[in-house]
């Protein structure tokens, strides 16, 4: 393994189990090291702290195994398994009622640049660095050895995470079963949903978002609810299921609108009772000024990924808000979200006071929400955080 050596001053960091090495914490490294290659991470004193996949790029190095030695050579096996134990004490892995939960949320689970979702017999892997994008066989071997008989499929969509220099020439598809075996349903609380890992967003599903579902389906029994940005309608169907008296979905893109229609049918709900509608969302909110809901659900796709998009973004989630109040109901709710990791916690709050302010209605905050447990943050990589929710009751 070829060797990078920090700088004595930037040691701590690593020490702490951030997972990332920063350029600027690199005192020498070895000459002609490829991207995605593993190396060995050394201390200013020449001993090995832990071992990484290196990129070049402002992270230079993302670190998944720490100690002196050479990793073990079942070490995604380790790994992978340590994931699932965790699933399984959280109550998810082997839950009745539920077969779709995120096995490995990168750093969060020690292994940076992967996302590993599990859609019952069906792993569909998500490789962020060129670096585990190389180990994407190896990881589905772990995957065989770890699940055993109960895993069918394994689906690499890794084509539009990685960065787009490595983009044009990674293919997406089965590491291991096919089509066939992979099956595409799976519930979670009870709700059945369609899969579509090969083209749908992300890895297929929004699983970050199964905690704030349920806490719907407490409020949604009798009351008309609308779900803006609804992508597949998860948010929907689990109103739906808890008896809603109707529920309007709206995504702007026709593919997702589909799949809210597969999956409605699929829980047998009666089609009176549920609008679909393929639109953009601030024109559908302008449209039905006078249709007062109960209940709306704003979970937009993430407004800035970076941070000199931030302040935009802001402005954004302020207008998009404000018009989202007025759609609500006294006495009714509004649940809304930011993905967007640059706009923490605070700045989102303080966004939603704004729109608050431009609505001027009375409002009050009942529940602040967060990504679930299947998506654990290191206290040490605060980065990791990146879904923010609130219900607001509006008078
Ligand atoms: N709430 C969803 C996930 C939302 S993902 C769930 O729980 O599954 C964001 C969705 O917003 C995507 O489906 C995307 O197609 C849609 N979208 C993005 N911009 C939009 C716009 N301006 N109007 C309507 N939908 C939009």
């Amino acid at each position: 393994m070829k060797q990078v050596i920090l700088s004595a001053k930037k040691e701590g960091a690593v020490l702490r189990r951030h997972p990332w090495v920063f350029s600027g914490a690199i005192a020498r490294e070895d000459a002609g090291i490829a991207d995605g290659e593993r190396v060995a991470v050394l201390g200013a004193d020449g001993g090995q702290l832990a071992v990484g996949h290196y990129q070049s790029g402002s992270i230079r190095v993302r670190l998944f195994y720490n100690g002196a030695e050479a990793p073990p050579a079942d070490l995604w096996e380790q790994k992978l398994g340590e994931a699932l134990r965790v699933r399984r004490n959280i109550g998810l892995a082997n839950a009745a009622d539920t077969n779709a939960y995120r096995l490995v949320h990168g750093e969060g689970d020690g292994l940076p640049g992967l996302i590993i979702d599990v859609y019952g017999g069906t792993a569909v892997l998500q490789c962020h660095s060129i670096g585990m994008h190389a180990e994407r066989e190896a990881l589905a071997r772990a995957l065989q050895v770890i699940y055993a008989d109960k895993l069918k499929a394994v689906y690499d969509k890794s084509r539009e995470s990685l960065p787009a220099r490595y983009a044009a020439t990674a293919q997406d598809g089965y590491l291991w079963g096919d089509a066939e075996t992979a099956g595409s349903e799976v519930k979670e609380y009870g709700c059945r949903f369609r899969i579509d890992w090969e083209g749908g967003q992300k890895t297929g599903f929004f699983l970050d978002q199964r905690e704030n579902r349920q806490l719907l389906s407490h409020y949604a029994p009798g009351r008309r609810v609308l779900n803006t940005f609804c992508y597949s309608g998860g948010f929907s169907i689990y109103a739906l299921q808890a008896g809603a008296a109707h529920v309007d979905s709206v995504d702007v893109s026709a593919k997702a609108t589909a799949l809210v229609a597969e999956n409605s049918a699929l829980n047998g709900i009666e089609p009176d009772r549920h609008g679909i509608y393929t639109q953009e969302v601030n024109a559908f909110l302008r449209q039905h000024e006078a249709a007062p809901y109960d209940i709306v659900i704003v979970d937009p796709p993430a407004f800035a990924k970076t941070l000199d998009k931030r302040h935009n973004a802001v402005q954004g989630y302020k207008r998009l808000n404000a018009l989202a109040m007025q759609r609500v109901a006294p006495g009714g709710l509004l649940f809304t979200f930011s993905c967007s990791q640059v706009v923490d916690r605070a700045l989102f709050y303080n966004t939603i006071v704004a729109a608050g302010l431009e609505a001027g209605r009375q409002m009050r905050v009942l529940h602040h929400l967060s990504q679930g447990p299947d998506h654990p943050v290191s206290l040490f990589h605060p980065e990791g955080e990146y879904l923010k929710g609130l219900v607001l009751m509006i008078e």
